[in-house]
């Protein structure tokens, strides 16, 4: 069976087209800059070791015009079609077949995330105009963490701000937590039921989670992504007065201050830059606010951390994922620096060693294994698929 995955972002597009009995990918790319004056295509077809790269630079006006320049590239058969969405709120707690109902139920969600909902929509309606009669379904960024007891996902406001106006910790990057637990419980050689485990989706956005037994207790993001520790470039977790103290003393409207929460904060509010590699050298050249911003990050990761351990009481193995997650040996080091007295002894050498398969970076003597594993966000958005074909 051939899957094709979407994920359509704000100005984005990628896909990647599955061979499910292969457990391979055939083809994937991105669109990028939809809305600009030029767009960019960059599609890769993968023939065994061997990949093929087509660029094609052209307005790209929209997103239908993106899905239909996409569905152009692919000259193999679709079996299914599977769409990432952000925001499932409360009304799906798994991935589910998109019909007109479970559309509209998007729909209704579309408050809780403006920017990332409405553009999934439409590459769901343009996929099924572009592949019709084949099956469509919905794997929501926020499904794996439904199963977060009631007393971590409520926040201490009035209850009914929660029951009126949906208040409350969704989560996100569920996929990726999902599927570095799944794939970090099948390297340690147990069922994800086994297992306990600390999660740490560290990219661009960050967020930490604590599953038990295969399911998420609680996760760092919030109602929004704007939640946890700091990152890239947002603020995460804040003095909740802060915001209206900004507002009455800068003389910044809420979109703006918005703006700055999500755009100008993090790691690029402390020393300027928000990609790490460039961080480390700023650092090694003296930069003190680079170094400050290094700090800061490890330091929050690792309360998160310690904060997660007493959620699960028991820890199996802390997982590092993400661009930062797989690749940044010296926030890992930093983060997990002091942790021998939960168990948790990385070997440095080990740890310093660049390897992009997934790998353990911990001593023989640590109690907690310590996990690198690359994600997948598309193919468990396939697997998640496939699974919701073979029930219906
Ligand atoms: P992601 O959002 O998962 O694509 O991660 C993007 C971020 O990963 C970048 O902004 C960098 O900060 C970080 N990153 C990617 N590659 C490296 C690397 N080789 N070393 C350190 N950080 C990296």
């Amino acid at each position: 069976m051939n899957i094709l995955i979407i994920n359509t972002g704000s100005s984005s597009l990628k896909y990647q087209l599955f061979d499910m009995e292969a457990a391979t990918v055939i083809t994937g790319g991105v669109v990028e800059r939809i809305g600009e004056s030029e767009g960019i295509l960059t599609h890769k077809t993968f023939d065994s070791g061997d990949v093929q790269k087509n660029i094609i630079t052209r307005p790209i006006p929209d997103h239908q015009a993106a899905m239909h320049l996409v569905a152009d590239q692919i000259t193999q058969g679709i079996d299914a079609v599977g769409h990432r969405v952000v925001q499932g709120g409360e009304s799906f707690k798994a991935a589910t077949l998109i019909t007109p109902e479970v559309k509209k139920a998007i729909e209704a969600n579309n408050p809780l995330a403006p920017l990332h909902n409405p553009p999934n929509l439409i590459g769901i309606r343009v996929a099924e105009e572009l592949f019709p009669g084949k099956p469509q379904v919905a794997v929501f960024d926020t499904n794996f963490h439904q199963t977060i007891p009631e007393k971590a996902y409520l926040y201490a406001l009035p209850y009914s701000y929660y029951t009126d106006h949906r208040i409350r910790k969704y989560g996100f990057h569920g996929t990726s937590h999902k599927y570095v637990a799944r794939e970090t419980a099948r390297l340690m050689g147990k069922r994800p039921e086994e297992v306990n485990l600390i999660t740490l989706h560290l990219g661009n956005g960050c967020s930490i989670s604590a599953v038990k037994g295969g399911e998420c207790r609680d996760t760092s993001m919030g109602m929004t992504p704007l939640a946890g520790v700091m990152m890239g470039t947002r603020c995460g977790d804040l003095d909740p007065a802060i915001f209206g103290y900004l507002m009455d003393n800068t003389g910044l409207t809420q979109s703006e201050l918005d703006e700055v929460l999500n755009k100008q904060s993090g790691l690029k509010g402390i020393c300027g830059k928000n990609d790490l590699r460039d961080i480390h050298d700023q650092a090694a050249k003296g930069d003190k606010n680079a170094a400050l911003a290094v700090d800061m990050f490890a330091y929050q990761i690792k309360k998160y951390i310690g904060a997660y351990a007493a959620v699960l009481g028991r820890v199996d193995a802390l997982v590092f994922t993400a661009g930062v997650g797989e690749n940044d040996e010296i926030v890992r080091a930093k983060a997990l620096d002091g942790l021998d007295f939960l168990g948790i002894d990385i070997d440095e050498a080990v740890n310093n060693v660049r390897n992009p398969e997934a790998h353990t970076i911990h001593t023989a003597d640590s109690r907690v294994q310590v996990w690198v594993v690359p994600t997948d966000e598309e193919r468990q958005i396939a697997i998640e698929t496939q699974a919701v074909l073979d029930k219906s």
